[in-house]
């Protein structure tokens, strides 16, 4: 089955596609009850799992990895998940740390995180062939950075020093801007003018957290001003809402995501604050028995770039220990979708048309 169905044709989205891959079947779907212990269930968060941010980085990369061939070179993780990367690596892509790692005249593919203009303009000095996968919703705190910096701010960038994402945003205006990443850390702050000062975040922040430093920044620098429209994403805020709507049901919250992963770290500690016991694991295999002994209702989830097939894998496990009932609690719609890069769009447009597949 090719990865990506759409080529050469029509795109149509990736998620399923990259499901489909590793044949989740709808049958996998943990809807059903099955025989457990009387009274122990499974609360299944929605939305959860991959955003459209993800999905369109994952496409972007099996994509490329179809029209151009391996290799494929990849500038760090694609998206913080380990099953992602290693199955892509898999298939051909080659992840590296730094653009000189990377031959020159090589194809290169961003990561969903964004990088900083030097990283661009090493790019170009290495004469690479650039694909964009940064999520547009990273892009629009990029495009505020420079707007603020060029109307002469202070910038405060609210976000985690060694992520990623926080390293692309900051390279916009290195000079203009200082990261925070506590309330404590606003008290220390020094800037040129307290009257011209702006604040920007990371998209995974959480949304609590942001809101405390922010409210920190307001008593210091009254004239503070921000994003038109938070820069906390989508994806992250509905994960956040859907655990804080269901954790007071649940004796255990099982998060699956990658310990690198911010949005998932962020939706362990949002049931943590509500006093649910709450852990993050890669997969099933790093849940510890003695978690469930005492658990009645355990509530699942995923971080946005966990795939569903960790899932399945984890319900799975459950209900080999004594959770048979599976409750999807849709906390509410999600259904956002991100056009894919242009160089990629102009790629599937002269690919070659691929002969029709039976009872595609
Ligand atoms: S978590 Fe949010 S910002 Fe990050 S890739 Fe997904 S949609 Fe984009």
């Amino acid at each position: 089955m090719p990865l990506v169905s759409a080529l050469p044709g029509q795109y149509t989205g990736g998620v399923t596609d990259f499901e489909k891959s590793r044949a989740v079947s709808a049958s996998d779907t943990p809807s059903a009850t099955t025989s457990g212990e009387p009274g122990r269930k499974i609360l299944l968060l929605k939305p959860r799992g991959f955003c459209a941010g993800v999905v369109r980085a994952i496409d972007v990369v099996q994509i490329a990895l179809e029209t151009f061939g391996a290799p494929i070179y990849v500038r760090r993780e694609i998206v913080h998940n380990r099953f992602v990367v290693n199955d892509l690596a898999e298939k051909g892509a080659i992840f590296v740390h730094d653009i000189d790692e990377v031959p020159e005249g090589a194809r290169v593919i961003y990561s969903a995180h964004g990088v900083s203009p030097a990283v661009r303009e090493k790019s170009k000095e290495r004469k690479l062939r650039v694909i964009d996968a940064t999520c547009p919703l990273v892009t629009k705190v990029h495009v505020e950075a420079v707007k603020f910096a060029r109307q002469g701010y202070s910038l405060v960038l609210i976000g985690h020093r060694d992520h990623d994402e926080i390293e692309g945003t900051l390279g916009e205006a290195p000079d203009a801007t200082q990261v925070v990443s506590t309330v404590e850390e606003v008290e220390t702050l020094q800037v040129p003018d307290p009257d011209r000062v702006a604040y920007l975040t990371q998209t995974t922040l959480s949304l609590d957290e942001a809101r405390d430093i922010i409210h920190a920044l307001k008593a210091k620098f009254p004239k503070i001003v921000g994003p038109h429209s938070q820069d906390i994403c989508y994806a992250t805020e509905n994960r956040q809402v859907a655990v804080k709507n269901v954790a007071h049901q649940a004796d255990l919250v099982l998060v699956v995501g990658s310990n690198n992963s911010s949005n998932s770290n962020r939706l362990v500690e949002v049931s943590r604050n509500l006093n649910t016991v709450a852990y993050l694991i890669d997969d099933s295999e790093k849940i510890r028995p003695e978690w469930l002994e005492q658990a009645q209702t355990v509530a699942v989830t995923a971080g946005a770039s966990a795939p569903e097939i960790l899932v399945q894998d984890v319900i799975n496990y459950l209900h080999r220990n004594g959770f048979g009932s599976v409750e999807e609690v849709e906390v509410m719609p999600e259904n956002v979708r991100f056009g894919l890069p242009p160089e990629i769009v102009r790629a599937i447009a002269v690919a070659p048309a691929q002969p029709a597949t039976a009872g595609a």
